[in-house]
């Protein structure tokens, strides 16, 4: 069918130059985006797929827009141009019903290589002469007996290596062409998991989709629904879930030792501190933590629930239940600042019956905290990485608590479970996750979610004002400051050059108190002093200072709720996520609150994402949106290493798929070992244990 006879026996493991036309610098460039040998190219996927199954003939021709054709050329002849860089090539097309001009541009080789006798088929934009006449411009042009970008449903392949669709088509063409990939791919899903599904192996699933059969659902592979590509989204998706579900049980195998005492006595301790009614949500979580330490292995559960949405009462209940039960609780958040807001709110409700020690770099009687932990006399130690350090031993740590686990890295939290002998983890988060993305990338996490807020909250309006009417916005914040309000003005800085910084946000500043006159106002960034900031947020805090010019040193832990007001500067400079949990310092408290975003110019993604941010408050929705806008790896920034990149799947779309393959990951796990999932557990094992060396160690 082929005469490409030099391509013949292609080997999938063997180099790409066993394709013709690529020769060393070629097979090098392809190197470094990452394809070494054939077998590397299989996952190079199409972006989209052209319907060009349909052959036109000449009389059938209308207007404008793309057409192919199948007939001779003739009259094949050079042109000459002023225009250096420019070589134009016509010819005459024609077919049993008519004959059509062709324009070529810097394709002069064509002249030779076109045979009157052939028969050839042509892709093309249809247009119109000045002189009115249609002219089918730059088509491609391959003899009709070898359809590659024409006459049936075409791949288009997203660029590599310099090489565009056209090669990539060739290429790939070729490789479908020699290698029997049905045959030589081999297949390591269980086959009753695609039989499920009714999916096609890996094999089928690949020739599919690089060629697609003439009576293939075009929409379908567009939108990346046809079953090759769910063959391959599924296979991914199970894979991680395996692999994760094998770290996981890597972790909870062991029994734990201690055990709690869950009765009676217990839920009256906990109804004793408790200062509100816990939403529906908050009950129903804490049914789900208590359940884990009621069971014999380790907790390792992730809280995630919005700014505001009540996650400390619920760890200081599950701590209840630990000190109760003669066990000890650790609670570690990420600065100092939030470290010491959690000792107070924790110490008004647990001081009267518990002993808590604070414990950070800058806390005083450190080394009789460490003493008392060790002998077990305190039971609760509140503090930041303090509590991880070499030194600092607990007598029985029973339940070890992580606040704002997004900012710790996966080592910490292992070093803070070390502190104790498998000791219940619960790990929060105010950074919502899209609960597939916490599937993924926390999945050896059981996963809770605090999806209501506490009653009484004051809706936020959010209002996307540009800078040109900057004046207006505060005017109206010094109208709002003189009728009683309190307010922030943030800005954002670049954290990399915190000395810049601290010099442009005084600049700033200055503006902003020119424009608010008497008013008075105090700036605060990361510069200052931990005595310093905790003077101002006490002079904020007492309505001292009446507007607090900052930079994102207050995106955590700070809560003033009489401050209901939030100017945010140059709004288009911040991420979705980043807006969301500035936004959450207002709302807080009864009064209506407002939250204006001043934005210069915007390009396209930071419109949409400001338009994101104005539409709703719910930080799951924002979540959503920000990973679709951004893509997983990015939203969680670069200290989540092990976010994992897909060749097929998408985690917003996929969500459904996730979900089986979680599922089906952990069926597979219950009856592992059955020589239909022996490949899948061959292939995926050694990564569960590299990913869980990498976790353990240090
Ligand atoms: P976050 O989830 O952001 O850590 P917090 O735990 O700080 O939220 O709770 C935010 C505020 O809501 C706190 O002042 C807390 O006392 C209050 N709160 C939490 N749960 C309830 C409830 N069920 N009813 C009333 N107020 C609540
Ligand atoms: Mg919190």
């Amino acid at each position: 069918m082929t005469n490409d006879r030099s391509d013949a026996g292609l080997r999938l493991d063997g180099p790409l130059t066993q394709f013709r036309g690529i020769g060393p610098a070629r097979s090098r460039a392809l190197e470094r985006a990452g394809f070494r040998v054939v077998r590397d190219l299989l996952f190079h996927l199409p972006a989209r797929y052209e319907d060009r199954r349909q052959v036109s003939t000449v009389s059938q021709l209308r207007g404008d827009g793309e057409v192919t054709l199948r007939g001779h050329l003739t009259e094949m002849q050079r042109v000459r141009v002023r225009r250096r860089n420019l070589s134009l090539v016509r010819g005459s097309f024609s077919d049993e019903t008519g004959s059509l001009p062709v324009l070529w541009f810097n394709q002069p080789y064509l002249v030779d290589r076109v045979s009157p006798q052939r028969e050839y088929l042509l892709h093309g934009a249809l247009r119109r002469t000045k002189g009115g006449r249609l002219e089918l411009r730059n088509p491609s042009c391959e003899p009709a007996d070898r359809a590659l970008h024409s006459a049936r449903i075409v791949p288009i392949y997203p660029a590599v290596a310099g090489l565009g669709p056209i090669p990539l088509r060739r290429l790939f063409g070729r490789m479908v062409s020699q290698i029997d990939l049905v045959r030589q791919v081999g297949e390591y899903l269980p086959g009753e998991l695609l039989r499920r599904y009714a999916l096609p192996p890996l094999g089928q699933a690949l020739r599919m989709l690089h060629a697609p059969d003439r009576e293939a659902d075009v929409e379908a592979l567009n939108a990346y629904r046809s079953p090759a590509h769910l063959r391959l989204i599924y296979g991914e998706l199970l894979e991680l879930q395996l692999e994760l579900a094998l770290l996981r049980r890597e972790e909870i195998r062991r029994e734990k030792r201690h055990r709690y005492r869950i009765d009676d006595r217990t839920r009256a301790a906990a109804r004793r501190v408790l200062p509100f009614r816990l939403t529906g949500a908050q009950r129903r979580v804490l049914k789900e933590i208590v359940d884990d330490l009621d069971s014999p292995y380790p907790m390792l559960r992730l809280l995630q629930g919005d700014v505001g949405s009540g996650k400390t009462i619920v760890a200081a209940l599950a701590l209840v239940v630990a000190l109760e039960s003669g066990l000890q609780g650790a609670f570690m958040a990420p600065t100092e600042l939030l470290a010491e807001q959690h000792f107070r709110t924790l110490s008004e409700l647990l001081g009267r019956h518990y002993r808590l020690a604070l414990l950070t770099a800058s806390a005083p009687a450190r080394s009789q905290a460490m003493q008392g932990l060790a002998a077990g006399e305190i039971q609760l130690a509140v503090g930041t990485h303090a509590l991880i350090q070499e030194g600092v031993e607990f007598a029985r740590l029973g339940l070890a608590v992580v606040d704002e686990q997004h900012r710790f890295g996966v080592l910490q939290r292992k070093r803070l479970q070390s502190k104790g002998d498998l000791p219940d983890m619960l790990v929060m988060t105010a950074t919502p996750i899209p609960r597939s993305l916490a599937l993924t990338v926390y999945g050896d996490l059981e996963v809770s979610t605090l999806d209501e807020m506490p009653p009484g909250r004051q809706p936020i309006e959010t209002e996307l004002v540009p800078a040109s009417k900057r004046r207006e916005v505060y005017a109206r914040l010094r109208r709002e400051i003189e009728a009683g309000g309190q307010a922030y003005v943030v800005f954002p800085l670049i954290e990399e050059s915190e000395k810049l910084d601290a010099a442009s946000i005084e600049d700033l500043g200055e503006r902003v108190r020119r424009y608010l006159g008497k008013i008075s106002t105090a700036i605060l960034h990361g510069r200052l002093s931990a005595e310093e900031r905790e003077q101002i947020m006490r002079a904020f805090a007492a309505g001292d200072v009446r507007v607090l010019i900052a930079t994102t040193v207050i995106e955590v832990g700070v809560d003033v709720p009489q401050a209901s007001w939030m100017i945010i500067e140059s709004a288009e400079r911040f991420g979705l996520a980043q807006l969301h949990q500035l936004r959450g310092r207002v709302g807080r408290g009864r009064a209506a609150s407002r939250c204006i975003a001043v934005h210069g110019r915007l390009g396209e993604v930071s419109r949409r994402r400001l338009q994101v941010f104005a539409s709703t408050t719910d930080g799951f929705r924002i979540a959503e949106a920000d990973l679709e806008i951004r893509g997983p790896g990015e939203l969680l920034g670069t200290r989540q290493s092990g976010v994992p990149v897909f060749r097929a799947a998408n985690l917003v779309r996929d969500q459904e798929w996730l979900q089986r393959a979680r599922s089906d990951a952990k069926e597979l796990l219950a009856r592992q070992g059955d020589a239909d999932s022996k490949p899948l557990f061959d292939r995926v094992r050694p990564r569960a244990l590299s990913r869980y060396e990498q976790f353990a160690g240090g």
